[in-house]
């Protein structure tokens, strides 16, 4: 069934587990979550972005996404990852997605604080939260490099940042970043602890793949309560495609289906999220 992420967002932070979000842009990767979270009884979220356009036509997965989210016997949230303008979030809604992330976490602060306003004003006439980025979470490069000019959340700003914008939730920038770790992340657990300190709504780490297991138990139980994975799941998906590749496309799309159930039921059970639907 269709679920508001708000509701489950906040069950997570106040029960110290976090619910995952998937980004999911092709049959076997929905096929495969969906799999999954259902058999872990788990709410989750399925996410699409602008980074997928090249993949797949939007207008026409989310059709797709949106069936499988109302017939799945477990809460599932659909939600448009970075969002670029309000156009794109625009075109996202119009298409069935219930819950948006506006990123203006490039702009300087005063336009980050500005533009989320204008997005969390405009979307809550309509009942869609907002999740807002403060700090950057940066691209996949050498991580090293990546780390050299990080822009952290900065805590001292986070709860004038809530306050001011009215976001649901909030993606913090703690030395992760997105896509695959050229080296082991480094995370800045003292500024997390800082900003669940200061404001009230969930946390959120993006760039959670190829995070260390022991490293997301410490930043839930620290306050993050939405998790967003994509590399791990593309990982999966390519082991499966490599040891299966001299079966039949018919075949070989089922292990990847699979392959991807497995991923995804692996990070609802290190999430907490597991059973959580029927709670
Ligand atoms: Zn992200």
């Amino acid at each position: 069934m269709i679920s508001d992420i708000r509701y489950w967002e906040k069950k997570a932070s106040e029960g110290r587990y976090a619910i995952p979000h998937f980004n999911v842009w092709n049959a076997e990767m929905l096929m495969g979550v969906i799999d999954a979270a259902e058999e872990l009884r788990a709410p989750v979220i399925i996410s699409f972005g602008t980074g997928f356009v090249g993949n797949t036509s939007f207008e026409d997965f989310s059709n797709m996404m949106v069936s499988m989210a109302k017939n799945a016997s477990v809460p599932v949230i659909l939600h448009w990852d970075h969002g670029r303008n309000m156009t794109i979030l625009h075109n996202a809604v119009n298409h069935g997605m219930n819950s948006v992330m506006r990123d203006a976490s490039a702009l300087p602060y005063e336009q980050n604080v500005a533009e989320i306003k204008r997005c969390v004003d405009y979307f809550h006439a309509y009942n869609i939260p907002v999740e807002a980025e403060l700090g950057h979470v940066g691209n996949e490069t050498v991580y090293e490099e990546a780390l050299a000019d990080y822009e952290y959340t900065d805590p001292k700003v986070a709860k004038d940042f809530v306050e001011r914008t009215g976001c649901d939730s909030l993606a913090i920038a703690i030395g992760n970043v997105h896509g695959v770790y050229s080296s082991e992340p480094k995370l800045a657990f003292d500024i997390l602890e800082e900003v669940a300190k200061t404001v009230d709504v969930p946390l959120v780490l993006h760039g959670a793949s190829g995070i260390g297991d022991e490293d997301i138990k410490k930043a839930i139980s620290l306050g993050i309560a939405k998790i967003n994975i994509h590399t791990e799941l593309c990982q999966a998906a390519m082991e499966a495609i490599n040891e299966h590749k001299d079966k039949p496309f018919l075949a070989l799309q089922r292990e990847v289906r699979k392959a991807i159930k497995e991923r995804a039921m692996y990070k609802i059970k290190l999430f907490g999220d597991d059973g959580k639907a029927d709670e």
